[in-house]
């Protein structure tokens, strides 16, 4: 299965906690940046004639930051390269502070069949911190605004454990975002990156540490509300209803090939990896001059793709049969890493049952450092 990710790396203001690859631009460097994807899309779809994507995904940044022409021309760019088979499924990321009713209309009219709307929190407070452009009211409003639109496919993101924030906060938030019955939920743990402004408050002592062991509270309480209410908990952080699930990002965790477009984007396609230049403008200048914008290569090593492919089923909740582990590899899981499953089942982090190899409740919440023993 392959899959296409366009980066959108724009923003109409830069959140507090934010370290993604996206900021504000003018209009005109967004028109430059457009034509530079219509470049790539060229080079790297077009022309070789890469065809059958099972899943597109334009994400960002905000893609509805750009105007309504913009919008149209994106879809338009990314339409063409895709040709006539029409992906499964076809995301755009929305933040409600841009949504109006003409963008929705194009967004629908260019093809996108599933919407990830960044809420982050219905907390007027939570909002504040977190640096986000729209208030609780739009959040809703944008929500019901796609629904009115067709769309059956919305997934919601909140983010949990910011400064602050309670237990009965935050599931003040999921009974909010229940009451809005989306498809799919996607539940975010705050981390709080070095050199953004939420970190300078933090260590200036204007805002409170995010505290740990609450966060492991909330991914908890997390897990036993948004279930109960039917949603399947399928990835970390990620919770779907029956035959909702994001198959572009579970594509990502299958360890599938997929190419990334834009500033900043990675590609996995035959065991290569490789990335664009991180810096817009760089981008525009690279493509412009038509050049590659590909700044890093890399064959993944043998060793290292089976760690990967590992490493990225675990984030599942199912994880990974030991025969599936075989079929993919030709290696014998416990064979490879024995000496790993059994520290990390011993610590309470990893489960191995019935031929099954997967994390605990609370090897998801610490994920990235356990996942960390098998690279
Ligand atoms: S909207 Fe998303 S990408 Fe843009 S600044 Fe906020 S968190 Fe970052």
């Amino acid at each position: 299965m392959y899959s296409l990710y366009i980066h959108v790396p724009y923003c109409l203001r830069k959140c507090t906690y934010c370290d993604f690859n996206s900021g504000p631009h003018t209009r005109v460097f967004m028109d430059r940046y457009l034509q530079a994807l219509a470049e790539e899309l060229e080079a790297r779809v077009i022309h070789p004639r890469v065809s059958g994507f099972q899943t597109v995904y334009i994400g960002g940044g905000t893609p509805t930051a750009l105007n309504e022409a913009q919008l149209e021309k994106l879809f338009n760019l990314v339409n063409v390269a895709i040709g006539p088979d029409e992906p499964k499924e076809y995301t755009i990321e929305a933040n409600p502070g841009t949504l109006s009713a003409e963008k929705v209309r194009l967004i629908k009219v260019g093809g996108a069949n599933r919407v990830s709307l960044g809420v982050q929190t219905l907390s007027e407070k939570g909002l504040k911190i977190l640096g986000r452009i729209h208030s609780p009211t739009e959040a809703k409003e944008g929500f019901y605004m796609l629904r009115e639109a067709g769309f059956s496919n919305i997934n919601i993101d909140l983010i949990f454990g910011w400064p602050g924030q309670t237990i009965e906060e935050w599931e003040q938030d999921m009974r909010a975002v229940l009451k809005l019955a989306p498809e799919h939920v996607s539940t975010y743990c705050l981390t709080v990156e070095r050199g953004t402004p939420l970190s300078r408050d933090i260590r200036m002592g204007r805002l409170a540490r995010p505290d740990e062991n609450l966060q492991y509270k909330m991914f908890k309480h997390a897990l036993s509300f948004l279930t109960m209410a039917g949603y399947k908990h399928y990835e970390i952080s990620n919770f779907a209803l029956k035959g909702k699930e994001c198959l572009h990002n579970i594509n990502y965790w299958r360890n599938g090939s997929y190419i990334g477009l834009g500033a900043g984007a990675f590609s996995y396609v035959n065991s290569r990896r490789f990335s664009n230049v991180k810096d817009a403008q760089r981008y525009i200048v690279r493509t412009g001059s038509g050049r590659r914008a590909t700044s890093f290569t890399e064959t993944l090593p043998a060793r290292k793709r089976i760690a990967e492919t590992l490493v990225m089923a675990l984030r599942m909740r199912r994880g990974i049969a030991e025969k599936e582990f075989y079929k993919l590899t030709g290696y014998s899981l416990t064979e490879l890493y024995g000496p790993a499953i059994k520290k990390l089942t011993h610590l309470g982090l990893l489960s191995l049952s019935r031929g099954r190899l997967h994390l605990t409740q609370k090897g998801l919440f610490l994920a990235n450092q356990v996942l960390v023993e098998f690279v």
